[in-house]
């Protein structure tokens, strides 16, 4: 692509507002000069740059290092609109609403595991529904349903799944406020009815890991997780079918609406709502039945790994043994508060693709973490490693309270297909000590971990920059895949 980037230092470079007259904003992008390489490979430059051009867009347009080609947006994109003038566009939350991460720590080590390996890998492969298109663990009535849409995490707490524990160590307390299952469609719910507590397929895992590398000691003990060699456990998954299909309604919605609002975009993915509109407003109602679906789905998920460990190691599946770390969404849309050129101003933060990370002291965080900041959870790859950081002060001045959310691919699914065997992956997994379960073994390709950059060099661009800081890196001892 020939689009203009201006150095700003080793992790930034500014996409000068000067490159096209659509844009409202300029562009800023998180990597180093080798991550910078593989992000101009794709068009995803090009998509930071149409966001820029969105009504109401303030700040920069952010891409972080993890950032690769999306759905209008780029995965890895941060964007606030002014709550007053500005849009909400689905494309820009994503189709897999709350898609998100939770990690459980564990008191054990993992010399009390290495026997016992493939039992567990067996016992969570059969308590966590997973494959394409699966029933979950719980089939919802339609008041049920109704109940998990505005109650989220609480629901199933209230329903024996976890503890109330597990609520504060959740982003937002497992529940947006102001969701609306009215503006809901009969068959979103009829999907999610039959979906909670699923996995799902592709990039959705369970994995267990163990603590492998200590950046920070302070921060790795307020968490739980300050002993190398210890063994957690993390889930990457979101709204399924229900907030797939949200996502398409009001994309469609909002497409057959752009001439009515005035809207000219530069690409008819960015399809938007003034957030000051009923359908701005539906759709938030709508986004947030979702995410509340998704913070409940992770419940159940988690309640399902407890009780694997706790039957193969003779564990309670309670918080004292099987802690929740913290739980962090990365496909979502907020109203928050930021300083805008000496103001404070109310936004809508897209952040697609893209964690919060909040620094110490921010009122949303729970008592545990005023000291440390927010836990920000980061996979990497099922063959490498993943990552633990806090938020740091630089993304409230930056990023909106933002950062990076995995690796991010630089390769397609259908390119990455071609370029893996599935059976080779799998021999190579094993070699590494990684045990696998999965139901499609072709999918499994799709994800092998030359599939996504390498997740060290992504995290410390965030790091370096300001935005979050590194607490650990964990090592992948099983997946469980869909
Ligand atoms: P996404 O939400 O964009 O699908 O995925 C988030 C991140 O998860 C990806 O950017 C990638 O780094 C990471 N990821 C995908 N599959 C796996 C896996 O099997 N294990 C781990 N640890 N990370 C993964
Ligand atoms: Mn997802
Ligand atoms: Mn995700």
């Amino acid at each position: 692509t020939n689009i203009p980037l201006e150095r700003i230092d080793d992790n930034r470079w500014l996409i000068p507002q000067r490159y096209n007259d659509a844009m409202r904003v300029p562009g800023m992008v998180y990597a180093d000069d080798e991550l910078i390489q593989t992000i101009l490979s794709d068009n995803a430059l090009q998509q930071v740059a149409n966001v820029a051009s969105l009504p109401g867009i303030v700040g920069h347009s952010l891409g972080m290092p993890d950032i690769h080609w999306g759905y209008g947006f780029p995965v890895g994109g941060v964007a606030a609109t002014d709550a007053e003038t500005g849009v909400v566009s689905p494309g820009g939350i994503g189709f897999d609403i709350n898609c998100g991460v939770r990690l459980l720590a564990t008191d054990l080590h993992y010399d009390q595991v290495k026997g016992k390996v493939a039992e567990l890998a067996d016992r969570l492969f059969d308590n966590l529904p997973s494959g394409v298109g699966t029933d979950g663990m719980r089939q919802l009535t339609e008041q049920e349903m109704h109940d998990v849409m505005v109650q989220g995490a609480r629901w199933a707490v209230d329903e024996g799944y976890g503890f109330a524990e597990d609520i504060d160590m959740t982003e937002e307390q497992g529940c947006l406020e102001g969701a609306d299952p009215s503006a809901v469609s009969k068959h979103a719910i009829q999907r999610g009815r039959k979906q909670l507590g699923s996995l799902g397929s592709g990039n959705h895992f369970c994995e267990i890991q163990m603590v492998d590398h200590i950046y920070n000691q302070e921060a790795a003990d307020a968490m739980g997780i300050g002993r190398k060699g210890q063994i957690v456990a993390t889930l990457h998954c979101g709204s399924r079918g229900m907030g797939h299909q949200v996502a398409e309604d009001y994309i469609k919605l909002a497409e057959a609406k752009q001439e009515d609002f005035g809207f000219h975009l530069v690409d008819r993915q960015l399809a938007c709502l003034p957030l000051d509109s009923e359908e701005g407003q539906a759709y938030l109602g709508a986004m947030k039945c979702a995410a509340n679906f998704a913070w409940a789905n992770r419940q159940l998920l988690m309640h399902g790994v407890r009780q694997s460990f706790a039957s193969v190691f003779g564990r309670k599946a309670r918080p004292k043994d099987l802690p929740l770390v913290y739980d962090v969404c990365h496909n979502i849309a907020k109203m928050e508060e930021y300083e805008i050129d000496g103001e404070m101003k109310r936004v809508c933060v897209h952040r697609k693709g893209a964690t919060r990370a909040f620094p110490a002291g921010h009122p949303a965080l729970p008592e545990k973490y005023q000291a440390i900041g927010q836990p920000v959870l980061i996979p990497g790859d099922m063959g490498r490693y993943s990552f633990m950081l806090v938020g740091a002060p630089g993304s409230m001045e930056q990023s909106f309270g933002s950062c990076c959310h995995g690796a991010g691919r630089r390769m397609s699914r259908t390119a990455a297909k071609k370029a893996v065997g599935s059976k080779q992956l799998l021999e190579m997994l094993e070699k590494k000590g990684v045990t696998v379960r999965v139901h499609s073994k072709n999918l499994l390709a799709e994800e092998a971990p030359q599939a996504y950059k390498d997740a060290q060099q992504v995290v410390n661009v965030v790091h370096n920059a300001g935005l979050a800081s590194l607490v650990v890196r964990l090592r992948p001892l099983i997946v469980v895949k869909g």
